[in-house]
């Protein structure tokens, strides 16, 4: 398969803080079934940010700053968390 040149840069965030999250939260179940939904309900919920590779330009054009990016990656993940701790698809 061809190597895609580009990446949905939002996605590589929620990535990052739900690594973060599992850390910081030992209750949350981590099979494969959870963290995809957890993903799937959270990547619903924000736009997605199509990068190749200047970063920094497209959070010119969104008007955003990385830590803005972050926050609100964070409060829809909790979010999903929420949810799927609520009614676990298992
Ligand atoms: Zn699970």
């Amino acid at each position: 398969m061809k190597q895609s040149s580009y990446e949905n840069y939002i996605e590589k965030i929620v990535r990052e803080e739900l690594d973060k999250m599992y850390e910081g939260n030992k209750d949350l179940c981590r099979c494969d079934l959870c963290y995809r939904d957890i993903m799937t309900l959270t990547l619903n919920n924000l736009p997605p940010m199509y990068v190749s590779s200047n970063v920094g330009h497209i959070m010119t054009m969104y008007n955003l700053t990385k830590d803005q990016l972050h926050a609100s990656v964070v409060v829809e993940l909790l979010k999903a968390i929420e949810q799927v701790k609520t009614s676990p698809n298992h």
